[in-house]
């Protein structure tokens, strides 16, 4: 155990990660802190990263960020769900979106009545009764009071990274450019106690976060904190990755689209379009990914396309010793949910929530790992249900993913879902019930039954619940603007 006060803090690293932290740790405690980040343009960033969850607006709102200045920086448009095309079969598509999907009662979800609705012919399609969802198909979108539509953003990581930099240096970060070669460790503790750059420059601090991205260079190359494969649930290993003009209006969210051997990303951005294909490269070539990609974006490339390989998991030590893991130096899962960058901010939440300003106790790292993992886990198991629960079957990449063993955890709820229609949540979990819902119904689960409640209701007023609630959606919708006129009167970037 070190009892040594925790003072100068360094960031290794200037991603996503490392400015996120960075921002963070500066707006709540830069009065106390001494913060260094450091970054290396020589080697740059992992560049993709772009499509984010609703948490991010929180993010915000706790670092008092002016939402219409961090768009018109990033290029930023709004993001109302995620698009899954050809994912429960060819031709088939539905939407995980941000909203609520009807009204719950205090025994039952809505997609009880829903189902019973469905049965007696008097409910609509399961999206009919979220207003996110319905917005996104319209391509609207607009803020309503008190947080009626949740939302999240597309943004450029390039400039995001930049964005926070221009926050953070104000409130004391001092950035230091330069290549880590050495990192010095304590003969005895262990601890790191300094790193050195190519420059000879010696950085010595008491906190180190490693946000050095997938090499985890303190983490994991000097420190060992081991890795989790999770390869065996998750096969996708490598995504290309390119960017294409805009064709037309940008839509309010992000399309993923199943391939025959993984799936293709569309973000639309105001200046432009991130695209990308992840894939496994047990069943299909580097090559080939990218010539499937080059041929199903629309617009002309700004790009060269640019291969990204990586190892689906997590480190076995998010903390060890005086250094924590953060963003993609801590794990990664794949991107189909847009995760990554949320678990970077919960990292630097949990982080400032049990900050060891007198010295690191070896409860806060445990507390601090156990959490991270059961985060962790919980969302693993949300993104391989896309995969397995499907009616694919006509690749092997498909047939692999639709006969691969999967963890207990996920088995139950889909069982449980499939034979009762019910889902719940643990505490602290980031999927809710709807999410779970939209995308088991969406990837082709079939409950056998709806709970007894529904039956209090005959049909004519379980027809007018459904109605009302339809209606209510549906006019709403209707007098939202367009999106993209939206982003252009809210948060027109300047160039
Ligand atoms: C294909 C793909 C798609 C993704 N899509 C999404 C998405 O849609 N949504 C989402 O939330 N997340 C997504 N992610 C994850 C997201 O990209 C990352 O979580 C995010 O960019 C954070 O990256 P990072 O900062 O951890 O690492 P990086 O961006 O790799 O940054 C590492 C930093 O460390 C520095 N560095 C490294 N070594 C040294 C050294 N020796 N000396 C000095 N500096 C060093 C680098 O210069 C750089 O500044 C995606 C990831 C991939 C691979």
């Amino acid at each position: 155990m070190n009892s040594n006060s925790i003072k100068r803090v360094v960031i290794a690293g200037g991603g996503t990660a490392g400015w996120m932290a960075a921002a963070a740790l500066s707006k709540t405690l830069g009065g106390v802190l001494d913060i260094t980040l450091i970054e290396s343009d020589e080697i740059g960033t992992v560049g993709v990263g772009e499509a984010t969850i609703p948490t991010l607006v929180t993010f915000h709102r706790l670092l008092d960020i002016n939402e219409q200045k961090f768009m018109a920086a990033v290029q930023g448009t709004f993001k109302l769900g995620i698009a899954f095309e050809n994912w429960r079969d060819r031709g088939e598509d539905y939407i995980h979106s941000f909203g609520m999907t009807g009204q719950d009662h205090w025994t039952a979800g809505f997609q009880h009545f829903w189902m019973k609705g469905r049965e007696r012919g008097l409910a609509g399609d399961f999206g009919d009764y979220c207003l996110e969802l319905k917005a996104a198909l319209e391509s609207r979108f607009a803020h309503l009071p008190s947080g009626q539509i949740n939302y999240a953003f597309h943004i450029d990581a390039t400039l995001y990274a930049k964005f926070l930099r221009k926050f953070s240096e104000p409130l004391g970060v001092k950035r230091v450019e330069g290549k880590i070669v050495e990192v010095r460790t304590h003969s005895e503790s262990g601890f790191i106690e300094s790193v050195r750059l190519d420059s000879g420059q010696e950085i010595p601090g008491d906190l180190f976060l490693d946000c050095t991205g997938f090499r985890g260079l303190l983490v994991e190359q000097t420190l060992h904190a081991g890795y989790e494969d999770w390869s065996h649930w998750l096969p996708c290993d490598s995504a290309v990755a390119v960017q294409t003009e805009s064709t037309g209006d940008a839509i309010p969210y992000t399309r993923s689209i199943a391939r025959d051997s993984g799936w293709q990303w569309r973000i639309p951005l105001q200046h432009r379009v991130g695209n990308g294909m992840v894939y496994c490269s047990r069943y299909i070539s580097d090559e080939q990914a990218r010539t499937d990609l080059l041929a199903n974006v629309e617009g002309r490339t700004l790009t060269e396309p640019r291969v990204i390989k990586f190892r689906p998991g997590q480190r076995r030590k998010h903390w060890i010793k005086n250094c924590i893991g953060v963003g993609l130096a801590s794990g990664f899962i794949e991107p189909l949910e847009s995760t990554s960058i949320h678990l970077i901010q919960r990292a630097v939440i949990r982080l400032l929530q049990m900050f060891p300003l007198t010295g690191i106790r070896q409860s806060d790292i445990d507390e601090f790992n156990q959490q991270t993992t059961t985060e962790l886990q919980h969302i693993k198991d949300f993104i391989v249900l896309h995969y397995h629960v499907t009616r694919r079957r006509d690749t092997p990449f498909w047939r692999y993913c639709a006969g691969m063993e999967i963890p207990a955890t996920l088995s139950h709820r889909i069982d449980l879902f499939r034979e009762t229609g019910r889902v719940f949540r643990a505490p602290n979990e980031l999927f809710a019930e709807n999410s779970w819902i939209q995308v088991m119904l969406g990837q082709g689960i079939v409950p056998e039954q709806y709970h007894p409640v529904v039956n209090l209701m005959g049909d004519a007023e379980l027809s007018r619940f459904l109605q009302g609630i339809k209606s209510t959606v549906d006019k709403t919708v209707a007098q939202l603007p367009k999106h993209q006129a939206y982003v252009e009167q809210y948060c027109k970037a300047m160039d």
